[in-house]
Protein backbone atom coordinates (compact mmCIF):
# COMPACT_ATOMS: atom_id res chain seq x y z
CA UNK A 1 0.00 0.00 0.00
CA UNK A 2 1.43 3.86 -0.90
CA UNK A 3 1.75 5.75 1.98
CA UNK A 4 -0.62 8.17 0.26
CA UNK A 5 -3.38 5.62 0.58
CA UNK A 6 -2.31 4.13 3.75
CA UNK A 7 -3.04 7.81 5.17
CA UNK A 8 -5.96 8.31 3.39
CA UNK A 9 -7.40 5.45 4.84
CA UNK A 10 -6.83 7.12 8.62
CA UNK A 11 -8.62 9.93 7.81
CA UNK A 12 -12.23 10.15 8.40
CA UNK A 13 -13.29 9.48 4.83
CA UNK A 14 -16.20 11.92 4.96
CA UNK A 15 -15.02 13.74 1.52
CA UNK A 16 -16.62 16.69 2.76
CA UNK A 17 -14.20 19.00 1.21
CA UNK A 18 -13.82 21.07 4.78
CA UNK A 19 -9.67 20.97 4.60
CA UNK A 20 -9.71 22.82 1.01
CA UNK A 21 -9.02 19.49 -0.96
CA UNK A 22 -12.12 17.51 -3.01
CA UNK A 23 -11.78 14.35 -1.01
CA UNK A 24 -9.56 12.69 1.56
CA UNK A 25 -7.14 11.34 -0.46
CA UNK A 26 -6.09 14.66 -2.12
CA UNK A 27 -5.72 15.81 0.93
CA UNK A 28 -3.31 12.73 2.10
CA UNK A 29 -1.37 13.81 -1.14
CA UNK A 30 -0.97 17.19 0.46
CA UNK A 31 0.19 16.69 3.82
CA UNK A 32 2.87 14.35 2.38
CA UNK A 33 4.06 17.04 0.28
CA UNK A 34 3.86 19.28 3.00
CA UNK A 35 1.19 21.82 1.75
CA UNK A 36 -1.25 20.94 4.10
CA UNK A 37 -1.68 20.40 7.88
CA UNK A 38 -3.38 18.25 10.07
CA UNK A 39 -5.54 20.45 12.02
CA UNK A 40 -7.21 21.59 8.17
CA UNK A 41 -9.27 18.93 8.98
CA UNK A 42 -11.91 19.90 10.98
CA UNK A 43 -13.00 16.20 11.75
CA UNK A 44 -9.43 14.30 12.91
CA UNK A 45 -9.52 15.72 15.90
CA UNK A 46 -13.27 14.57 17.02
CA UNK A 47 -13.05 11.51 19.69
CA UNK A 48 -13.86 8.42 16.45
CA UNK A 49 -10.50 9.96 14.73
CA UNK A 50 -8.08 11.09 17.51
CA UNK A 51 -6.07 7.82 17.75
CA UNK A 52 -5.43 8.35 14.53
CA UNK A 53 -3.35 11.50 14.71
CA UNK A 54 0.01 10.05 15.90
CA UNK A 55 -0.27 7.48 13.40
CA UNK A 56 -0.60 10.33 10.76
CA UNK A 57 1.99 11.80 12.52
CA UNK A 58 4.92 9.41 12.25
CA UNK A 59 4.09 8.70 8.62
CA UNK A 60 4.01 12.07 7.51
CA UNK A 61 7.17 13.27 9.42
CA UNK A 62 7.94 10.91 12.11
CA UNK A 63 7.32 11.29 15.90
CA UNK A 64 7.08 14.94 17.46
CA UNK A 65 5.48 16.41 14.47
CA UNK A 66 2.97 19.34 15.59
CA UNK A 67 -1.13 18.93 14.41
CA UNK A 68 -1.20 22.75 13.86
CA UNK A 69 -4.93 23.77 14.99
CA UNK A 70 -5.78 27.67 14.13
CA UNK A 71 -8.48 27.37 17.17
CA UNK A 72 -6.36 27.64 20.44
CA UNK A 73 -7.66 24.42 22.75
CA UNK A 74 -9.96 25.90 25.60
CA UNK A 75 -10.97 24.37 28.54
CA UNK A 76 -15.62 23.87 29.27
CA UNK A 77 -15.52 25.10 32.53
CA UNK A 78 -13.13 27.61 33.06
CA UNK A 79 -12.06 29.17 30.06
CA UNK A 80 -8.44 28.39 30.65
CA UNK A 81 -5.79 27.47 27.33
CA UNK A 82 -4.69 24.06 27.39
CA UNK A 83 -1.09 23.08 25.28
CA UNK A 84 -2.68 19.69 24.16
CA UNK A 85 -5.53 17.42 24.50
CA UNK A 86 -4.77 14.08 25.93
CA UNK A 87 -6.58 11.56 24.63
CA UNK A 88 -6.70 7.38 25.46
CA UNK A 89 -3.63 5.36 23.97
CA UNK A 90 -5.31 3.82 20.70
CA UNK A 91 -8.04 1.55 20.88
CA UNK A 92 -8.40 2.43 24.66
CA UNK A 93 -11.94 4.16 26.31
CA UNK A 94 -10.06 6.39 28.23
CA UNK A 95 -6.78 7.62 29.28
CA UNK A 96 -5.00 5.36 32.17
CA UNK A 97 -4.72 6.94 35.62
CA UNK A 98 -2.74 5.79 38.56
CA UNK A 99 -4.99 6.67 41.68
CA UNK A 100 -3.51 6.39 45.54
CA UNK A 101 -6.41 6.24 47.39
CA UNK A 102 -6.09 7.84 51.08
CA UNK A 103 -7.78 4.99 52.64
CA UNK A 104 -5.57 2.39 53.49
CA UNK A 105 -8.27 0.12 54.16
CA UNK A 106 -9.46 -0.24 50.34
CA UNK A 107 -8.37 -3.32 48.29
CA UNK A 108 -10.16 -3.60 44.92
CA UNK A 109 -9.13 -6.27 42.43
CA UNK A 110 -8.02 -6.22 39.40
CA UNK A 111 -11.40 -6.09 37.10
CA UNK A 112 -13.33 -4.57 39.38
CA UNK A 113 -15.44 -1.29 39.61
CA UNK A 114 -14.51 1.69 41.78
CA UNK A 115 -16.27 4.92 43.02
CA UNK A 116 -14.24 7.81 43.91
CA UNK A 117 -13.18 11.32 44.10
CA UNK A 118 -9.89 12.39 42.82
CA UNK A 119 -8.45 15.21 45.03
CA UNK A 120 -9.68 18.89 43.86
CA UNK A 121 -12.12 17.62 41.59
CA UNK A 122 -15.65 18.33 42.53
CA UNK A 123 -16.79 15.66 39.88
CA UNK A 124 -17.47 11.93 41.67
CA UNK A 125 -16.00 9.27 38.98
CA UNK A 126 -16.17 5.52 38.39
CA UNK A 127 -13.64 3.80 36.53
CA UNK A 128 -12.20 -0.22 36.36
CA UNK A 129 -8.99 -1.76 37.72
CA UNK A 130 -6.55 -2.83 35.22
CA UNK A 131 -3.66 -2.97 37.67
CA UNK A 132 -2.77 -2.90 41.48
CA UNK A 133 0.50 -2.21 42.54
CA UNK A 134 2.02 -1.11 45.54
CA UNK A 135 -0.75 0.82 46.78
CA UNK A 136 -1.51 2.40 42.77
CA UNK A 137 -4.61 1.54 41.52
CA UNK A 138 -4.49 1.74 37.41
CA UNK A 139 -7.87 2.21 35.80
CA UNK A 140 -9.99 3.42 32.83
CA UNK A 141 -12.59 5.91 33.66
CA UNK A 142 -16.06 4.86 32.85
CA UNK A 143 -18.02 7.24 34.37
CA UNK A 144 -20.82 8.09 35.03
CA UNK A 145 -21.88 4.09 35.39
CA UNK A 146 -25.05 3.85 33.76
CA UNK A 147 -22.46 4.59 30.42
CA UNK A 148 -22.07 1.03 30.97
CA UNK A 149 -25.12 -0.13 29.62
CA UNK A 150 -25.58 -2.26 32.62
CA UNK A 151 -27.22 -2.24 35.87
CA UNK A 152 -25.79 -5.00 37.68
CA UNK A 153 -22.04 -3.63 37.78
CA UNK A 154 -20.98 -3.22 41.10
CA UNK A 155 -18.40 -1.03 42.46
CA UNK A 156 -16.04 -0.24 45.84
CA UNK A 157 -16.38 3.00 47.05
CA UNK A 158 -12.83 4.03 47.88
CA UNK A 159 -13.32 7.80 48.31
CA UNK A 160 -11.05 10.50 48.16
CA UNK A 161 -7.82 9.61 45.97
CA UNK A 162 -4.49 10.96 44.47
CA UNK A 163 -4.68 11.41 40.57
CA UNK A 164 -0.75 10.38 40.16
CA UNK A 165 -0.34 10.29 36.75
CA UNK A 166 -1.40 10.02 33.43
CA UNK A 167 -0.55 7.72 30.04
CA UNK A 168 -2.06 8.37 27.11
CA UNK A 169 -1.34 10.41 23.90
CA UNK A 170 -1.03 13.82 22.42
CA UNK A 171 -4.11 14.15 19.69
CA UNK A 172 -3.86 17.62 19.19
CA UNK A 173 -1.27 20.52 19.97
CA UNK A 174 2.51 20.25 20.14
CA UNK A 175 4.32 17.07 22.06
CA UNK A 176 6.00 18.29 24.90
CA UNK A 177 9.42 17.77 26.25
CA UNK A 178 10.21 15.46 29.15
CA UNK A 179 10.07 17.55 32.34
CA UNK A 180 8.21 20.51 30.83
CA UNK A 181 4.95 21.55 33.63
CA UNK A 182 2.26 21.41 30.98
CA UNK A 183 -1.34 22.62 30.96
CA UNK A 184 -3.88 19.45 29.11
CA UNK A 185 -6.90 18.80 28.46
CA UNK A 186 -8.08 15.27 29.22
CA UNK A 187 -10.39 13.70 26.64
CA UNK A 188 -12.05 11.79 28.75
CA UNK A 189 -12.62 14.88 31.85
CA UNK A 190 -16.22 14.97 32.79
CA UNK A 191 -15.83 18.58 33.26
CA UNK A 192 -13.53 19.32 29.96
CA UNK A 193 -11.53 21.60 32.69
CA UNK A 194 -7.76 22.14 31.78
CA UNK A 195 -4.90 20.20 34.46
CA UNK A 196 -1.61 20.61 34.41
CA UNK A 197 1.23 18.04 35.51
CA UNK A 198 5.05 17.48 34.50
CA UNK A 199 5.95 15.05 31.71
CA UNK A 200 7.93 12.48 32.97
CA UNK A 201 8.19 10.07 29.95
CA UNK A 202 7.25 10.90 26.12
CA UNK A 203 7.44 7.68 23.35
CA UNK A 204 6.47 9.64 20.10
CA UNK A 205 2.91 11.14 21.40
CA UNK A 206 2.42 8.78 24.05
CA UNK A 207 3.40 10.80 26.93
CA UNK A 208 3.60 10.31 30.42
CA UNK A 209 2.09 13.14 33.05
CA UNK A 210 2.76 12.67 37.19
CA UNK A 211 1.74 15.20 39.75
CA UNK A 212 -1.78 15.97 38.12
CA UNK A 213 -3.38 18.96 39.86
CA UNK A 214 -6.61 20.80 38.58
CA UNK A 215 -4.80 24.05 39.91
CA UNK A 216 -3.23 26.05 36.69
CA UNK A 217 -1.12 28.65 36.76
S1 LIG B 1 -12.00 17.83 5.81
FE1 LIG B 1 -11.30 15.83 6.56
S2 LIG B 1 -13.03 14.48 6.12
FE2 LIG B 1 -13.35 16.30 4.87
S3 LIG B 1 -12.35 15.86 2.88
FE3 LIG B 1 -10.84 16.88 4.13
S4 LIG B 1 -9.73 15.20 5.09
FE4 LIG B 1 -11.64 14.32 4.35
Amino acid sequence: MTQEKEIAGLLPGYNCGECGYRQCRDFAAALLERGAELGDCPHLASEKFAANIPVIQQLIGGPGTEFKDSKPIMGVIDGLEADFIFSPLPGEPSCREDLHPFDPGVGPDVGEYVRYRPLGCPVTHFARVLDVNGGILTVHLVGPIHRLGRDDVTFEDIGLCLVVGFDGIVSKGRVPDVGQTVKFLPEHCMMQKVHSGVVVHSEGSRVRIEGIDLKVW
